[in-house]
């Protein structure tokens, strides 16, 4: 069971944690959480803060030294937990204090140093949360998951090694769970075979959940949020979104990939190789059936299933005419992403030139520079890749008509159909996106 931000956002919010971890305890639940609601972003603004000489770090310190005291305060009665929590929550901010002190004196922020300080917002959480449940009939037990989960050395977006982690994870949390305790971990963080603290990414205890959930191959993994499931789009965005009861991994994996910011991209795969279904359940409203993931989802071909939409993407274009006939010219145009680790999301080529996607822009003029010796490059930046994901695209007639015909009022930049059977995706200007999200919406969905 992993509770996300929202979930434990707030002492009322975390006793409601507590009764569905209860209810299900014949199930023999292993328990991960976020960091509380802002959290992390809070953590993260801090560390910018100091890397850019602003003392604004220390009252951001104070606030969030603040909001973990009095969630203590509400929910932990027991005199001796709660005053030792009172000095964890202390000692942890103290933590983020000298951490946020030494990267305004170097002015500069590496990413190790960011995975210490993002790391602190689930440290703090998982320990409160554990006290909290105890105290309310769940015999729950805080690892921290550090110990368990084993990564690489890619701050920031760490890769899990799934041997090591679940050697470790057998031989610390099922001895709790034949015990009848409920192991209760941060989600998101890890650490390096040295020790090091790494992180998985934003968005990362999805992930956390789903790791842990394979190697223990537990029967069921289900993520706890603030909606009820997977929907056919962001429900901020639409307000006639609807709930989609059952979707394929492969679905559900595209529609993460490309946006769907309800579950981690990464978090399908562990649970493919192992075939244990993935189910979305809204903590707000715990009867609903929310969205089954699982390997046999029923569905109509060609017909979609969701809407997606992610912004901040770039277009890089490399035109060369004299690409006409040869081979070759691709792979130097990827080495050169290649070289740059940086991944490519959408890609379409004619016979002189080639565009392409990235979400990530930080290598930009490097990557720029080197395509140069390739062709002439031009980049657009501010793009947003509106994603509409189904099954059995590219056996049936007339969807790209409806696409196209929903599409009428919007510039689209580039298209992807066809690559896979289950994703079409379109290139737009980031300020037409939501429109274009809607006008999809309207006409596949309303
Ligand atoms: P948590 O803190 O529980 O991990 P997130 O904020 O990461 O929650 O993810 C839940 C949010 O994802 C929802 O509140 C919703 O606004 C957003 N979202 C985006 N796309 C979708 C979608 N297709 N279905 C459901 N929620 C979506
Ligand atoms: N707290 C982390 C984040 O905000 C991880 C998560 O919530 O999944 O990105
Ligand atoms: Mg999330």
């Amino acid at each position: 069971m992993k509770f996300g931000g929202t979930s434990v956002g707030s002492a009322e919010r975390i006793e409601g944690v507590a009764r569905l971890v209860r209810e299900r305890l014949p199930r023999r639940p292993i328990v991960v959480v976020s960091a509380f609601a802002r959290v992390t972003d809070t953590l993260i603004q801090a560390a910018r803060l100091a890397e850019a000489r602003d003392g604004g770090h220390a009252r951001l310190t104070a606030e969030l030294r603040e909001r973990h005291e009095s969630v203590v305060r509400a929910l932990v009665q027991e005199p001796q937990a709660r005053q030792r929590l009172l000095d964890y929550v202390s000692a942890l901010t103290n933590e983020l204090a000298t951490l946020c002190t030494a990267v305004q004196q170097l002015g500069e922020l590496t990413p190790r140093s960011l995975d210490a300080v993002s790391a602190l917002g689930e440290r703090l959480s998982f320990q409160i949360v554990a006290q909290a449940l105890a105290e309310r009939g769940v015999p729950a037990d805080a690892v921290d998951a550090r110990e368990i989960l084993v990564t690489d050395e890619g701050f920031g977006r760490a890769t899990p090694d799934f041997d090591a982690t679940g050697t470790r994870a057998r031989e610390r949390l099922l001895p709790l769970v034949e015990k009848g305790c409920v192991p209760l971990l941060p989600g998101f963080v890890g650490a390096t075979p040295a020790g090091v603290t790494t992180t998985l990414g934003r968005g990362g205890s999805d992930w956390s959940a789903s790791i842990l959930g394979s190697v223990l191959a537990v029967e069921e993994i289900q993520i706890w949020t603030d909606v009820d499931g997977m929907m056919t789009v962001d429900p901020r965005l639409v307000a006639s979104a609807r709930v989609i009861p059952e979707v394929s991994f492969a679905e559900a994996a595209e529609l993460a990939y490309f946006g769907a910011k309800v579950l981690h991209p990464a978090t399908i795969r562990p649970a493919v190789e192992r075939g244990i279904p993935v189910v979305v359940l809204n903590t707000l409203n715990p009867g609903a059936p929310g969205t089954r993931i699982t390997e046999t989802a029923a569905a109509r071909e060609g017909e979609p299933r969701a809407i997606a939409t992610k912004k901040g993407i770039t277009v890089v274009m490399i035109s060369q005419p004299r690409m006409l006939f040869a081979y070759g010219f691709l792979a130097r145009v990827f080495e050169v992403f290649n070289r740059h680790k940086t991944p490519v999301d959408l890609i379409a080529t004619s016979e002189v030139s080639v565009s392409l996607t990235i979400d990530n822009a930080e290598r930009l003029e490097a990557i720029r520079r080197d395509l140069a010796e390739l062709g002439e490059v031009q980049a657009l930046e501010r793009m947003a890749i509106v994603s509409v994901v189904g099954r059995g695209f590219t056996k049936r007639s007339g969807l790209a008509g409806r696409l196209f015909g929903a599409l009428a009022e919007v510039n689209i930049v580039m298209i992807s159909f066809g690559a896979s059977d289950v994703n079409v995706s379109f290139v737009v200007a980031e300020q037409d996106a939501d429109v274009a999200v809607r006008a999809l919406h309207r006409s596949f969905f309303e």
